[in-house]
């Protein structure tokens, strides 16, 4: 039987990770979480997982107590998290949100896993150093994120260097539709409503601002090893075409499905074969047509700062990534505005550009945690002196 871990298994991915698991005859070696005891020691009891950790320290005891009489370990705090990261699996679902998820993930490629990767942010942070890892210890990635998922389908039996372009979709986000200088105004429960897909908080308000595309944006490059001009987007209100690939004869492979994640996270799970997933099948007579626009790019301003990133290589996505963490933290507290966002990220790469700090020949995680920590101590120490309009 396969052994599973899912880290971040709480959230809104590892939550349909476990939707697909409970189908099917797995053995769940750890399942990780944060404040959510109750769900995280339910599912622990119920799959019968080894060990259940919370990233609290101070959680420890409120989760013996939901573990009690069960055989399931209880553990708490980082160092459990990495030891949790240690044992032995065949699968791990790498899906807790943001930098903290790129260190356990790393632990688990370094014991030849398979690592479905949810969290982009390990690629955007720090891309160069976990193809590597992966490389070395022989273990495999698959992309999680709906659009990797699709272009990583089409590519299948197919020669990287015969590919054009790659163009990832992208609904355009909650405030679509907002003019302009309303933009300004958007509430963090405003930007965290979605159209289309049912996520967790922080992606869906990166959805909003494109943040989350232009992170996607970066992850192909690395995952895929493509130049940037290589990689567009688009938006597609819709969510039903994920992704594009074109080819150098002209020719043009879609990946369509429902916008619901457990399709890519189902795809990771059968991989390499193709298994039944119980996700809705698209009616295209009763759809009747796909739109697609050119993102605007007053609108949305994390685009191209996506492409500077991409330019600059070395350390500039760990720098985006944090700045970007930090800019939504002071949104989300209301200490800045939703259009203030871009721009104080774009003053933290400009700043620690000029500071020489975003050179770097190859990345160690000392060097990207040291820079994460750093841009965000940055970007909460500019973020009174961003530009009030973009
Ligand atoms: P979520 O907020 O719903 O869940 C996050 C999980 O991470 C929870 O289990 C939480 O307890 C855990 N966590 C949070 N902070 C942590 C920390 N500091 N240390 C350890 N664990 C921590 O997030 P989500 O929407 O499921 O997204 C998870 C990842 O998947 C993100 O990287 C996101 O970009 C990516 N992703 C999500 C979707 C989606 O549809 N939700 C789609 C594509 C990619
Ligand atoms: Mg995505």
């Amino acid at each position: 039987m396969r052994r599973i871990s899912i880290f971040g298994a709480t959230g809104s991915i590892g939550q349909s990770t476990i939707d697909l698991i409970g189908r099917g005859a797995f053995e769940v070696v750890a399942l990780t979480g944060g404040a959510n005891i109750a769900q995280l020691a339910s599912d622990a009891r119920r799959l019968g997982a080894e060990v259940a950790v919370t990233a609290f320290d101070d959680l420890l005891d409120a989760l013996r107590d939901a573990l009690a009489g069960s055989n399931v370990e209880a553990a708490a705090g980082q160092q459990a998290l990495l030891e949790a990261a240690d044992r032995r699996a065949d699968w791990v679902m790498s899906s807790i949100v943001g930098a903290a998820g790129l260190e356990p993930g790393l632990r688990a490629l370094r014991h030849g896993t398979t690592l479905a990767l949810a969290n982009k942010e390990s690629l955007v942070c720090a891309g160069p150093l976990l193809m590597a890892e992966a490389a070395r210890y022989g273990a495999t990635i698959l992309p999680v994120d709906s659009e990797h998922s699709a272009v990583f389908q089409a590519l299948r039996g197919e020669d990287i260097d015969a590919v054009e372009k790659v163009i990832i979709t992208g609904s355009g986000g909650g405030l679509r539709d907002w003019p302009l200088d309303r933009l300004a105004s958007a509430t963090p429960r405003e930007a965290g409503t979605h159209p289309n897909w049912d996520m967790g908080q922080r992606i869906t308000i990166d959805s909003a601002s494109m943040m989350n595309k232009a992170m996607e944006l970066i992850e192909t490059k690395e995952f895929f090893g493509l130049p940037a001009d290589k990689i567009d987007t688009i938006i597609h209100p819709q969510s039903l075409v994920h992704a594009l690939v074109q080819f150098q004869d002209g020719a043009m492979m879609a990946h369509l499905g429902a916008p619901d994640m457990r399709h890519a996270i189902g795809h990771a799970l059968s991989w390499p074969d193709r298994g039944a997933l119980p996700v809705d099948r698209l009616d295209l007579a009763a759809i009747g047509s796909l739109d697609f626009h050119t993102p605007d790019p007053a609108r949305y301003p994390a685009l191209a700062i996506a492409r500077d990133v991409m330019a600059c290589g070395g350390l500039a996505g760990a720098v985006f990534n944090a700045a970007k963490e930090a800019a939504l933290d002071l949104f989300l507290d209301r200490r800045i505005r939703f259009t203030d966002m871009a721009p104080l990220v774009a003053r933290v790469l400009e700043r620690l550009d000029g500071e020489g700090c975003l050179e770097a020949a190859t990345l160690t995680l000392d060097m990207v945690q040291e820079t994460d920590a750093r841009a965000r101590v940055m970007a909460h120490d500019l973020s009174g002196a961003v530009p009030a309009d973009l």
